[in-house]
C-alpha cells in the first residue's frame, strides 16, 4: 500500500473510525486512517495514570447493548469485565438509586406511602415499564404529579443545569428520556444484556481491531493537512483526486472552517484525583443531582475490576460551553431544531461530494452510545 492510494480514507479512530476500518479491511479494502490526536480510540481511550491504575481519560465510558452482532465482533478482540452498572445519586446525606426506581422510591417514602404509590405507577404504566422524566411530569393525577416532582427536583433539575446550562425542558427530551424512571425493582443503570468494560480497556481492544494487513493508521496527522475539498466536488489526497470513500469522523463545521459559524457543543473539564486508600465511594459513579459543580464522580477501579493496584483514582467532570478554544474538546452535541438547522446548512453543503460520509457524533451532530456506534459503522461499511 506504501505508494499506492487507499481505497477507503478514514479521518479519525474512535469507535466509528475503527470499527468501519475493520470491517473494510476484512471485505478485502486497503484502508488509511488519519488520526488527528497521537493515539488512537477517541475518546474511548483509557490507559494507566503514574499510579498504574486504568483510567478513561475522557470520560467514563460503559459499553452496553442487546446488539448480538456488535457484541459479536468485539468479542472477536478482548475478554470482558462484566458488571452491572449502578449509579446512586447523592442527595443530602442520602444516596439514591439512579434510574429513580421502585427501590428508590421505598428509600424516599414510608413503607405506606411508597406501596402506594408503587401500586399507583404500576395501575397506570404497567410493571416494568420506562417512563420519561418529562412524560411523568405531564400526568395530572397528584400523587403521580407528587413522584414526578420529586424526581425532578432530586435528580434531573440541577444536574441538568449544570450539564447542559439549560433546564430539562429546554433541552431535547430524548436527552433526559436516556434515564426513564423505571416502574421495577430493577436498580441498575442499564437494562441491557451485555455490560462492562474490555478486560484491558478500550485502548487494547481497538488497537486490536486496527492491526489488520489491510489497515494503515497514521496517527498525529490532521486530516485538513492532506485533504482538500475543492469547490466543484472533490477530495484531493496529498493534491491528487481521491476517488475512494472518504468516511470522516470529526466536527462538520470545522471541516469547512466554521464558515456558518460554530455548532454548540458542551465540554468538560475532568478533574482526576489519586488517594492512597483502597476505596472512595463503594460506587463506580455517583451522580451529584443537588449540590456541588462537578455532575458525577467517577472511581474507575469500580468500573474496570482492576484489583492489582495500591490506592484508588477518581474522576470529577465539570461541564462547560465549548468555544473551540485550544485544548478544548466537543463531547455532546447540543440538539435543538436551531443547532439541528445550523448543522443541516453544512451537511447540505458536503452533499456535492459523493464519495464523503459523515459518521459519528461529531460528524453527525447525535448523541451516540458506543454500541449504536459500532452498529451504525458496521452498516456504512457493508453499504460501501
Ligand atoms: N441526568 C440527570 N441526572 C442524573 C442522570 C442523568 O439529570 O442523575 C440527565 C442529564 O441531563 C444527562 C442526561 O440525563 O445529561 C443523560 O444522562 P447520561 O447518564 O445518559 O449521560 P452521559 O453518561 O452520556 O453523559
Amino acid at each position: 500500500m506504501e505508494n499506492k492510494q487507499p481505497e477507503v480514507m478514514i479521518i479519525g479512530s474512535g469507535i466509528a473510525g475503527t470499527v468501519a476500518a475493520r470491517r473494510l479491511a476484512e471485505k478485502g479494502k486497503s484502508v488509511l486512517v488519519l488520526e488527528r490526536r497521537n493515539h488512537i480510540g477517541g475518546n474511548c481511550y483509557d490507559e494507566k495514570d503514574e499510579h498504574g491504575i486504568l483510567i478513561h481519560v475522557y470520560g467514563p465510558h460503559i459499553f452496553h447493548t442487546n446488539d448480538e452482532g456488535v457484541f459479536e465482533l468485539f468479542e472477536r478482540f478482548t475478554d470482558w469485565h462484566f458488571f452491572p452498572h449502578r449509579v446512586v445519586a447523592q442527595v443530602g446525606d442520602k444516596q439514591l438509586p439512579v434510574p429513580f426506581n421502585l427501590n428508590t422510591l421505598h428509600q424516599v417514602y414510608d413503607k405506606e406511602k411508597a406501596d402506594e404509590l408503587e401500586k399507583k405507577l404500576i395501575d397506570t404504566y404497567g410493571e416494568g415499564s420506562r417512563v420519561p422524566i418529562m412524560k411523568l411530569r405531564e400526568n395530572s393525577d397528584p400523587q403521580i404529579r407528587e413522584i414526578a416532582e420529586f424526581v425532578y427536583q432530586n435528580v434531573f433539575l440541577r444536574y441538568t443545569m449544570k450539564q447542559w446550562g439549560q433546564t430539562p425542558e429546554e433541552i431535547s427530551p430524548e436527552v433526559t428520556g436516556r434515564v426513564p424512571v423505571l416502574v421495577s425493582y430493577d436498580d441498575r443503570y442499564f437494562q441491557d444484556k451485555y455490560q462492562g468494560v474490555p478486560k484491558e480497556g478500550f485502548t487494547v481492544m481497538l488497537e486490536r481491531m486496527l492491526s489488520h494487513e489491510n489497515i494503515t493508521v497514521r496517527t498525529g496527522v490532521d486530516a485538513k493537512e492532506v485533504l482538500t475539498f475543492t469547490e466543484d466536488g472533490k477530495i484531493l489526497f496529498e493534491g491528487t483526486t481521491f476517488e475512494g470513500d472518504v468516511i470522516y469522523t470529526g466536527a462538520l463545521d470545522e471541516l469547512l472552517d466554521l464558515k456558518y459559524g460554530r455548532l454548540p457543543y458542551r465540554s468538560l473539564d475532568f478533574k482526576f484525583a489519586y488517594y492512597p486508600q483502597d476505596d472512595f465511594q463503594g460506587h463506580a459513579v455517583v451522580n451529584y443531582t443537588v449540590s456541588e459543580d462537578f455532575t458525577r464522580i467517577t472511581e474507575f477501579k469500580h468500573l474496570t475490576g482492576q484489583e492489582d493496584v495500591k490506592g484508588t483514582t477518581i474522576v470529577r467532570e465539570y461541564p462547560f460551553a465549548y468555544e473551540g478554544k485550544e485544548g478544548q474538546i466537543p463531547y455532546y452535541a447540543i440538539m435543538n431544531e436551531e443547532n439541528n438547522g445550523l448543522y443541516r446548512k453544512y451537511a447540505d453543503d458536503v452533499a456535492k461530494y459523493k464519495n464523503l460520509h459523515l459518521l459519528g457524533r461529531l460528524a453527525e451532530y447525535k448523541y451516540y452510545n458506543v454500541d449504536v456506534m459500532a452498529r451504525r459503522a458496521m452498516d456504512l461499511a457493508d453499504e460501501l
